[in-house]
């Protein structure tokens, strides 16, 4: 396949915009997979169970397909992108091996938060962007109104617009078309030194690391030794092929072409996405922009069952061979045992990765409070990443004569896109989340009735504040209409507390929080509260306390259970959680000690996943 009859594209759009299914069409239309065989794998791209019964694309994938027009024949190679925020990066990755986007838009929602990053990603990696209007089958459609939109805010013409249905197949043809003449082929050189792009990995049990790459230059053929520039290390090509819509070996890979790479990798650890390749003994300059995952959302994942723990961290290996972007390390807790500390992309990673362990390796886990990384800046100058509560200095460290100096915390560039009417609800959330620097503006289309109009709101919010339930009661507060994204804007000095919690004076270490300064009374009231909900009742009285270093800010006692009780620890509350109990034999070694008292493992579980 020369270059010329090559195009690279990726679909882009707000999640739920129909991404997917417009994808699944694509492949049907080329006759890439039948109609019968979507029906036993609804949306061949979306592969993860739990990508399935969320609707949401968790892991690029990526397909090629043909299409002949006028006599000629194109390979088409549809890279498909996650559409969440938390994978914004993988977006960027997946986007540096094409030439196109489409940049898909439900009629009936309107530009949304996605839309708008993407688009301007798409815009700085220099793809030719085809706009396309989605879902013209539904009755709340406005095509004519969103086409608007689009031009006024990503300044394009009204007459490039497609206008489909993913769903009927309407108008899709008329998107192959313009896939083949808008979008301009690949560059390269068949006789230029090799230069592969990796873009995205997966982990097959049997042959190791499975790379997806994009070849720049050169031609790759099974049997060459190839050699990472980020690394250095050396590899044989002992398998490649095109995805079609699953792998098809075939015998080399020309320029512009994007496929599958079975090689001598072993580890996941050493496909970095965004690395080239080059044949050894010819080594080129790497594809710029490289920048290794980085976790911005760390927790403790801990097992129910305390004696799963070795099963538990086996589950957790195992699951991020296919998962790359997470971090694992060990770490020991006091109240909970043994455990695993987890980094993620972002909150809905992490759920996901929950999701996971509990389909895939059926794992029932306790995991803490999530806490971002924060800077701790020392007085000898020296810096260092605080991921873990335990780790954070206490007040006395801040004192003068202390080894702390200050503390910054990562924040974040958020953008919200909401219907006028719930503006000042909005602005609310914003503020009650430490948020500042908010500024709004109309995205009203003129001519456009007025009062349904939608605002554009951007503020710098610290990522603290959205990794716990900022996105769900964006939602609830707009009554589902706001949509919301966000990026990376480095760090800023704040004054974060830790904030411990004692139980009959003995701290529990697995509860520990890093809370801001303003926020620390009501949030130290509010566990003690749910603490007092979730702890039995035992023979003596608790006092259930929240601290900053000596300093007690909420308090509850728990009063002693009458000895003529013999109803046991386990009345009403825990009845529901008792399914995760084999039987009550079993509760009693998972009953933990802290100082004098007894904790169920349950406690934890009812307390962290409320
Ligand atoms: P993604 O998140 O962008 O991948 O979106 P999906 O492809 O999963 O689609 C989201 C929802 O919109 C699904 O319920 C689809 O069935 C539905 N959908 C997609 N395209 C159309 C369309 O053209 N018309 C209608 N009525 N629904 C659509
Ligand atoms: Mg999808």
């Amino acid at each position: 396949y020369p270059c010329e009859v090559i195009r690279n594209f990726s679909i882009i759009a707000h999640i739920d915009h129909g991404k997917s299914t417009l994808a699944d069409r694509l492949l049907e239309l080329t006759g890439t997979i039948t109609k019968q065989e979507k029906g036993l794998n609804q949306q061949v791209l979306d592969k993860l169970k739990v990508e399935r019964e969320r609707g949401i694309t968790v892991k690029a994938q990526t397909a090629s397909m043909f299409h002949e027009k006028s006599g000629t024949r194109y390979l088409l190679n549809l890279i498909d992108t996650p559409g969440h925020v938390d994978f914004s990066w993988e977006v960027a990755r997946s986007l540096a091996a094409c030439q196109g986007a489409l940049l898909l838009v439900d009629a009936s929602q309107g530009v949304q938060a996605q839309s708008i990053s993407v688009f301007h990603v798409a815009k700085e990696k220099g793809l030719t962007i085809i706009p396309v209007l989605n879902k013209i089958d539904l009755p709340a459609a406005q095509p004519e109104v969103v086409a608007q939109q689009m031009e006024s805010t990503f300044g394009i013409n009204p007459a490039d617009v497609i206008k489909i249905s993913a769903k009927t197949g309407k108008g899709v043809e008329q998107v192959l078309h313009a896939i083949i003449e808008r979008i301009p082929p690949p560059a390269g050189n068949p006789l230029d030194p090799l230069k592969a792009f990796l873009f995205d990995s997966s982990y097959d049990r049997y042959r190791g690391v499975i790379s997806l790459m994009s070849i720049q230059s050169g031609v790759l053929r099974k049997g060459d030794k190839i050699a990472s520039c980020f690394t250095r290390k050396k590899y044989e090509v002992t398998e490649l092929g095109i995805m079609y819509p699953e792998e098809v070996p075939t015998d080399c890979l020309r320029p512009g072409q994007v496929g599958f790479v079975a090689c001598s990798m072993k580890e996941s650890s050493e496909a970095h996405i965004g690395d080239t390749f080059y044949r050894v003994g010819q080594p080129v300059d790497p594809m710029p922009g490289f920048k290794p995952a980085k976790a911005m959302v760390y927790a403790g994942v801990y097992p129910v069952d305390s004696n799963d723990f070795l099963k538990l961290e086996e589950s957790i290996k195992r699951l991020s061979l296919t998962d790359r972007s997470v971090e694992v390390t060990r770490e020991t807790s006091s109240a909970l045992g043994q455990g695993c500390r987890l980094g993620f992309l972002g909150t809905l990673h992490m759920d996901v990765f929950r999701q996971r362990l509990e389909d895939e390796y059926n794992a029932d886990v306790i995991i803490t409070a999530p806490t971002v990384p924060y800077k701790v800046l020392h007085r000898d100058g020296k810096t260092s990443i605080v991921s873990n509560p335990t780790d954070f200095p206490d007040p006395a460290d801040f004192a003068s004569g202390g080894r702390a100096k200050a503390v910054q915390e990562p924040i974040v560039k958020a953008s919200i896109i909401v219907p006028e009417k719930y503006f000042s609800a909005m602005m609310e959330l914003v503020f009650e989340h430490r948020g500042t620097d908010l500024d709004w503006q109309s995205l009203e289309v003129a001519g456009e009735a007025s009062g349904d109009g939608r605002v554009l709101m951007t503020a710098t919010l610290p990522l603290a504040e959205i990794v716990t339930d900022f996105f769900d009661k964006l939602k609830s507060r707009s009554s589902g209409f706001a949509s919301f994204d966000y990026e990376d804007a480095g760090y800023q000095t704040s004054d974060m507390r830790k904030m411990t919690f004692l139980l009959n004076g003995k701290p529990v270490d697995a509860l520990a929080l890093i809370v801001h300064a303003d926020k620390a009374e009501a949030i130290g009231r509010s566990w003690v509260e749910k603490l007092f909900k979730v702890i039995p009742r035992q023979l003596f009285e608790i006092p259930i306390q929240a601290a900053i270093g000596g300093k007690i800010i909420a308090r509850r006692t728990l009063s002693a259970m009458r000895a003529d009780v013999t109803a046991g620890l386990y009345g009403g509350h825990y009845e529901r959680k008792l399914k995760h109990l084999n039987n009550q034999k079993e509760s009693k070694r998972k009953m933990k000690r802290v100082g004098k008292v007894d904790l169920p493992q349950e406690a934890f579980y009812d307390l962290l996943s409320k």
